[in-house]
Parts: structure tokens; sequence; C-alpha cells
């Protein structure tokens, strides 16, 4: 029984030296593939960079090139939503001021109802008058007709685009 012991701890024992060695083995020989691996790349790369015609150069340039091309082009793609929205200005004309939308072509909406300058309150309408609220309170006389805005909306329209073709908003 003693004995039976003692061979298996020697077989045990031998099978773990094989072990070991194999292991020991393995990695050299894994160790030397890759310095020689590691050494020819090392080699390479001196040829690529002594070489009469620069490869790596063009190849870089190239490179550079396209990561160029790609940040313009990166660039006028997010630049292009803010010039397609419209643009909304509040654009002062003597006692008034005109909510106005300038829209991606060009094309200028004003709308009907004007803010008193004085008050910075968009006018309201009642009984076919448009006026500033405080015009109740007696301490504004923003208050148009009917065919009174009408006209000072037309001069309002006038002026806006005058400033629009200038940038002068
Ligand atoms: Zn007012």
């Amino acid at each position: 029984m003693k004995k039976r012991i003692i061979d298996l701890i020697k077989t045990f024992a031998s099978d773990l030296r094989t072990t070991i060695v194999g292991l020991v083995l393995g990695g050299l020989l894994f160790g030397g593939v890759v310095y020689v691996y590691l050494q020819n790349l090392w080699i390479a790369i001196k040829e690529a960079m002594l070489s009469p015609t620069p490869l790596w150069a063009t190849i870089a340039l190239v490179l550079a090139l396209g990561v160029y091309i790609y940040i313009k082009i990166s660039k006028l793609h997010s630049s292009e939503p803010p010039n397609r929205k419209p643009k909304i200005k509040y654009i002062p004309i003597g006692e008034q001021i005109w909510k106005t939308i300038i829209k991606p072509t060009g094309k200028l909406e004003i709308e009907r109802a004007p803010f008193c300058k004085k008050h910075d309150c968009q006018f309201i309408r009642t009984d076919k008058k448009w006026y500033c609220p405080e015009v109740d309170n007696g301490t504004c006389n923003n208050i148009f007709d009917e065919e009174g805005l009408s006209e000072l909306k037309k001069k309002a329209e006038s002026f806006i685009e005058q400033k629009i073709r200038h940038n002068d908003y």
C-alpha cells in the first residue's frame, strides 16, 4: 500500500516535470517567434523610411488629405441645417417693433400685430381697433384702426426689406 502511494507520487512528480519542461520550451519558442517578428517589422520600417522613393511619405500625404477632406465635408454638413431654418427678428420701425420671419428663400413674413416699442407689448385688437394694451391706462397713444394699421404695415415692410438687404437689423 505504502509503495503504491510512493509510485503514485513519483508518477505525479514526473508528470509535473514534463509539464514544466514543456511550458519552458513552449515559452522560449513563442518568445523567439515574437522576437523574430518584431525584428522583421523594425527592419521593414527602417527600409521604408530609408527607401529612395519614400512610399511612407506618399501614404502619409494621402491619409492626411483624406482626413482634411473628411473634416471639410463634415463642417459643411454641420453648417447646413442652421442656414435652412427661418430666422425670426424683431425689427423696430418708428414707435413699433415688427416680428419678421426671414425664410431660407429670402422671403419675408411680417406679423400683422406689431409690438409697442415704448411698452414692449404686442398690439391687441378689439372693436376694429389695434392698440398697445397701455392705451387703456392712458399712458400710450399707439392706436390704429384697420386701415391705419394696414398702411403702417405697408410702410414698415418697405423699411424692413431695406434694412434686411443692408444687413442693418
Ligand atoms: Zn405702448
